[in-house]
Parts: structure tokens; C-alpha cells; sequence
């Protein structure tokens, strides 16, 4: 068990003080002996366990026969609702489910801002700043951009995006559609005061079946705006990616590239705007896998590193830098390498009740990580399939590729 204790190494400082109240029915009172705990008048079991040792127990509460029922964290948290256990091996190792998961019942109270402004009367705002992100020698342009808001009543979410309408009109002789960018900053925005909105675009090039290279139209027209020039901005939109307001979560993040947008929000939240969020003070676990081409592609380095260095009991940081790092079998070290290399941790991760995983970025990169865990899952006698569709019904995963 080589890899669960890296987990529990990992997590212990976080987690090993929390613990659960697991209501257990279904085991007689010779089995309640072994589990150590009398059986009530209801025929309910009650059984304190250690968040650590949350899935052996409930494997073991499974051999016996006996079925939870409800948890309840003892720290006078919200109770959750019982996996359902049956006998069956796949139940046996199936992640804990939640009828009406913590993140899920704190996120009915925020309301998420959505279409404040539509294409056919978008804010207008000025362009802050607008600067490259690739060091010099990486591949390609990105450029992080910041927009005034104070004008208006645009306001958003960690995890939202916005639409950018570029000027001018497409071969058709029609005004250009928006296209959409995840938003790269919190809700206060860069500046902190609520009234900026930012954004890490990549300038789209690419050679035709003529080998003329080509120009994205409003990547261009975003990775060359002039600071003070105007920008039609629509939006927000997006309810995929929102981060839960569970302080104790574990948030996993798989980005390619400008997929560390949200991700860029979701972590300035958790660790560099401590200050201006006193209702959310993270204590979970975040681990950002980041994949890019060279060192110099990689998007806000020194912020990421600094955060990595400050709360390394609670931010883990891992690049996947395709063209210079390797995997053991010689092959290049994409993201999903490295999900392949930590598969095991990961699920282990992954079979948390509040556990989210997170995927951003280029559409190749969701193929070869369901690849992992379909392996990974088949191992434990589970159903990869199933156990997606479990999460994401439980608003515990969430995918935005483009
Ligand atoms: P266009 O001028 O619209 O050209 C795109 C078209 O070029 C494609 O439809 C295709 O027909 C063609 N094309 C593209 N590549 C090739 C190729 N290799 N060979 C041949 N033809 C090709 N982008 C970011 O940079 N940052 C973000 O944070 C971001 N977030 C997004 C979030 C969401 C939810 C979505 C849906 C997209 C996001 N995008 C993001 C992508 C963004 O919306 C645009 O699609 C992108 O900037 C390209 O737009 P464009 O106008 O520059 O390109």
C-alpha cells in the first residue's frame, strides 16, 4: 500500500483531524461486535471514522453486510447522505456518493451571474493591459489581457467565461460572432476591486492546405489590442467550472496551455486573495498537472511557483513539458502522462466524496486520461464509465476542452 501512504503523507496535515459519523443498518449484533459499536433500538450502528480511513471502513462495513446509511462530519458540518454498499466487489470499492453533496448545497446559495449582457448589447470596456506570456524562445503567443468593468454591471465567477466579440465582419459580409474565453481572474479581479475582468489568449496560427499560415480573427484581435481601446465584451456564461465553496475539497487540475485560465482563478482565490475572501479559506488540497511545450510556455511560472513554495501542504504543482521532459518509456510527457504516472494517487484521490477533477484545455487531452482511469478503475473491480458519470452527477467532474 506504497501509494496510499503517499496519499495519507500528503493529505494527513489537511485532513487526519477531521472525522465522520457513519450511520451503519443491516449488520447483526454479533458483526456489530466486530465493528465494536452496539446496535441501537433503530438497528442503526453509529461508528466514528477518521477521514483517512473513511474507504476502509466502508469496505469493511460492505464484507460484513451492513449498508451506511447517512455520514455526518463531527465537526457540526452539513451531514451527507450514505453510499448505497452492496455485497458486489464493484460496490464494494464504489467512491462514497452524496444525494446532496456539500459543494453542491453551498453553491444553490451563490447565485451564478449569467448573460448580464447578450452580443446584440455588449459591454463596451477598455483594454487595462495586455501582455506575452511565452518567455522569450517558447512556441507561439499568449498574452494576458485586463478589462475595465466599472462602466456596467459585468460581474462573474471563478470557473466562468466570457465572450469577446471581434470588430469588422466575416467572408459572409456579417458582423463576427463571439468567441468565448475562459476568465482568467477571480471575482475581484486583478486589480482587487471588483471592477476588472481578465483573460490568457492564445494567438491561433496555423498553416492551410496551401502553406499560407493563417491568423485566428479575434485571437489576433485580442493578442494585438492596444491598451485604452474598446472591447465588446458578452457574458458571463458557464456553469461547468465553478470551484466549490467546500474550503476542505480537494480540487485536482488538469490544464494544456490557456486551459490554466480558470485554474489560474481558482488558485489566486484559494491562496493569493486569502485576505478578501474570509468566508472561503482554503485548507484542502489543490494539484495543478500542467502540460506545455517548453519552459518558457510555462503561463504565470514565477505566481505558480511562489504559491507552490508557500503552501506546500496544500498546493502541488507538476509540469508535463512535452518536448523537454520524458516518460519512463522514452515517449514525450504530455498531461495525460502524468495522470498515467500518478493514476494510482489519483483515484485514490478521486474516490473522496469531495474530491473534484477538473480538465482544461485542448480536446485531445480527455481520450487518454479517461484511457488511465478506465485501467485504473478496472484494477479495483470498478466501472470507469459508471464512476464519471457518478461524479459528474455529483457536480465532482467537470470538463471544458476546446
Ligand atoms: P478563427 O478565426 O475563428 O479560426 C478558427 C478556425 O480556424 C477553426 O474553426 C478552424 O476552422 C480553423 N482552424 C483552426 N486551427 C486549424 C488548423 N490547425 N488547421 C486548419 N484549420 C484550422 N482560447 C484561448 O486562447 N484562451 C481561452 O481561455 C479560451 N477559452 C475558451 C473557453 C471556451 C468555453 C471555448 C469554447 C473556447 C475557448 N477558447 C479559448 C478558444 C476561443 O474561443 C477561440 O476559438 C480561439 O481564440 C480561436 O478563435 P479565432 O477567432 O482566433 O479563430
Amino acid at each position: 500500500m506504497r501509494t496510499f501512504n503517499n496519499i495519507k503523507t500528503f493529505a494527513s496535515s489537511v485532513n487526519e483531524n477531521r472525522r465522520f459519523l457513519f450511520e451503519v443498518v443491516g449488520v447483526s449484533q454479533q458483526e456489530s461486535n466486530t465493528l465494536d459499536y452496539p446496535i441501537r433500538k433503530s438497528g442503526s450502528v453509529f461508528i466514528a471514522v477518521p477521514y483517512a480511513r473513511m474507504n476502509q471502513e466502508m469496505n469493511r462495513i460492505n464484507r460484513l453486510g451492513g449498508k451506511i446509511i447517512n455520514i455526518t462530519p463531527i465537526d457540526g458540518l452539513t451531514p451527507v447522505q450514505s453510499p448505497s454498499q452492496g455485497s458486489s466487489t464493484t460496490t464494494e470499492t464504489q467512491p462514497m456518493t452524496q444525494s446532496e453533496p456539500k459543494a453542491k448545497k453551498e453553491k444553490k446559495e451563490v447565485k451564478v451571474p449569467v448573460n448580464i449582457y447578450r452580443p446584440k448589447n455588449p459591454y463596451v470596456g477598455k483594454c487595462l493591459e495586455n501582455y506575452e506570456l511565452v518567455a522569450e524562445g517558447g512556441s507561439g503567443t499568449v498574452r494576458h489581457l485586463t478589462f475595465d468593468l466599472s462602466a456596467g454591471d459585468l460581474h462573474y465567477l471563478e470557473g466562468q467565461s466570457i465572450g469577446i466579440i471581434p470588430p469588422g465582419e466575416d467572408d459572409n459580409g456579417k458582423p463576427h460572432k463571439l468567441r468565448l474565453y475562459s476568465i482568467a481572474s477571480t471575482r475581484h479581479g486583478d486589480n482587487r476591486d471588483d471592477k476588472t475582468v481578465s483573460l490568457c489568449v492564445r494567438q491561433l496560427e496555423y498553416q492551410n492546405d496551401e502553406g499560407e499560415t493563417v491568423y485566428g480573427v479575434c485571437s489576433s484581435y485580442l493578442c494585438n489590442l492596444e491598451v485604452g481601446a474598446d472591447v465588446a465584451i458578452t457574458g458571463p456564461v458557464g456553469k461547468e467550472m465553478l470551484l466549490p465553496d467546500d474550503e476542505d475539497a480537494t480540487i485536482i487540475m488538469l490544464a494544456t496551455g490557456t486551459g490554466i485560465a480558470p485554474f489560474r482563478a481558482f488558485l489566486w482565490r484559494m491562496f493569493k486573495e486569502r485576505e478578501l475572501n474570509p468566508d472561503y479559506q482554503f485548507k484542502g488540497l489543490a494539484w495543478l498537472i500542467f502540460g506545455i511545450p517548453y519552459t518558457q510556455n510555462i503561463l504565470y511560472k514565477d505566481d505558480l511557483e511562489k504559491m507552490a513554495a508557500d503552501y506546500s501542504e496544500n498546493f502541488r504543482l507538476t509540469y508535463a513539458i512535452s518536448r523537454e521532459q520524458q516518460t519512463a518509456d522514452g515517449g514525450k510527457m504530455y498531461v495525460q502522462s502524468r495522470v498515467s504516472e500518478y493514476a494510482d494517487e489519483l483515484f485514490e484521490l478521486i474516490q473522496k466524496p469531495n474530491t473534484h477533477v477538473y480538465m482544461c484545455g485542448l480536446k485531445g487531452m480527455e481520450p487518454p486520461i479517461s484511457e488511465t482511469f478506465t485501467a485504473e478503475a478496472e484494477k479495483r473491480g470498478m466501472n470507469w464509465d459508471d464512476l464519471r458519470k457518478q461524479m459528474k452527477k455529483e457536480e465532482r467532474w467537470h470538463v471544458e476542452v476546446y
